[in-house]
């Protein structure tokens, strides 16, 4: 492939660049290696064993035992339409915590399948409080309550541990999108209590765009089983994918759609990896990560749309240009080889920018990321104390 970086190196996209936008992600070679295969039969021997082996790791990613993992081709939003397509049935009254653009997705999905929903909308850049969920709580007896662990328009990550234990002290489930989340945030499935923690294979997960992951709790499969209706959607009835989930873990074959072959190849390597760095060295690795880069950001006074660090997700920024500069940032830092997302939150979007930093990226990337900002902003005219971002993000990922 050509590519004609020295002539509008702003907009042509070379393989050299680093990817930091919330996702689709950088991701490691040997992923990519392994979804290069040549493709099995889905149901050979071979394959079994590989997707058997990759729901048993899914389980130990998401600190669930006793969880029922489904591994299905599609995206992330798909994830979302198949926990709410099994778990809501019409008239079920559900309560949805919006913390930006993905909540408010979620609320519209709950709707689709007849809940009656009510939304508890963060104000921006902040999070929903505790008390205030728990009176809706109290005031009404939902089936299912919703949130998302890091909304990914605003960056904002939400106290999912007391969120889930006020749910189930209130008798609803919960189900948690950990879509910009999932194996970068600390996330302890089953000891917190999280009925459906779902997620996509393009973010933290480290996978290439096109699966939907998610596992479910023995309590919410058991309200699955007890429903008075059919599930809506065909393709994402748990009914159909339970005996397919089972066989492949019992190595047997089984066929009801045809999974991703090769994006499971990818999944099998990636989930190994993972497995090893360890759950509670990776959240750690993302958290001093995080910080890094936000104190980067803050070292030349960008301010985040997260309003308060607690806050603030590890797995990705959001940050307001500052004074004169625009989205013209993101053409400049491009030109210096690092790829930045624009803005998604309807009510700010050309105010602000997003950079992700979850899954394999590395300390090197983080001051490479930074050191691409400073310079597309002093070409804008914005004036910084020179290196300083970089200087005080490798403070912290000294501690690495
Ligand atoms: N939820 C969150 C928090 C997300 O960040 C995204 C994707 N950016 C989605 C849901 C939807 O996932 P997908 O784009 O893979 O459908």
């Amino acid at each position: 492939m050509v590519t004609y970086y020295r002539m509008r190196r702003d907009v042509i996209v070379s393989e050299r660049d680093l990817l930091m936008i919330p996702g689709p992600i950088v991701f490691d070679p040997a992923v990519l290696r392994a979804m290069s295969k040549p493709t099995e039969s889905h149901v050979s021997a071979s394959f079994i064993e590989v997707f058997g082996r990759t729901l048993g790791g899914v389980r130990k990613v998401f600190l669930s035992s006793n969880g029922q993992p489904f591994v299905m081709a599609g995206s992330g939003s798909l994830a979302m339409d198949m926990a709410a397509a099994n778990l809501i049935e019409t008239g079920d009254d559900v309560l949805v915590i919006s913390t930006g653009h993905f909540g408010d997705r979620f609320a519209a999905i709950a709707g689709r399948y007849g809940g009656r929903v009510q939304v508890l909308n963060a104000p921006l850049g902040d999070i929903v409080p505790l008390d205030e969920i728990e009176a809706a709580l109290k005031a009404r007896q939902f089936k299912v309550l919703i949130v998302t662990h890091v909304d990914t328009s605003t960056a904002v990550r939400t106290p999912v541990k007391d969120i889930a234990r006020l749910a189930s002290q209130y008798g609803a489930l919960s189900v948690v999108d950990g879509v910009c989340a999932t194996a970068g945030e600390e996330c302890r499935q089953e000891e917190w209590g999280i009925d459906v923690y779902l997620t996509a294979s393009q973010k933290a997960i480290g996978v290439p765009p096109g699966l939907a992951l998610m596992v479910v709790s023995p309590r919410a499969l058991a309200k699955f089983q007890a429903r008075r209706t059919p599930v809506a959607g065909y393709y994402v009835d748990f009914a159909n994918w339970l005996p397919i989930m089972a066989a492949y873990e019992n190595r047997k074959p089984a066929y009801y759609g045809t999974p991703a072959v090769n994006l499971i190849y990818a999944l099998d390597e990636s989930v190994r990896q993972i497995l090893a760095e360890g759950m509670d060295a990776r959240f750690r690795r993302h958290r001093i990560m995080g910080q890094a880069f936000k104190a980067g950001l803050a070292a030349m006074g960008l301010k985040e749309v997260a309003v308060r660090p607690e806050i603030s997700a590890f797995t990705l920024t959001a940050a307001y240009y500052p004074e004169g500069v625009d989205a013209q940032l993101l053409g400049k830092v491009l030109a210096n080889g690092v790829v930045l997302a624009g803005g998604l939150h309807a009510q700010i979007r050309t105010r602000y920018f997003r950079i992700g930093h979850m899954g394999a990226v590395t300390a090197g990337d983080i001051l490479a990321t930074l050191a691409a900002i400073e310079k597309g902003l002093n070409d804008l005219g914005y004036a910084t104390e020179q290196g300083l971002a970089v200087a005080v993000a490798q403070k912290h990922l000294l501690q690495l």
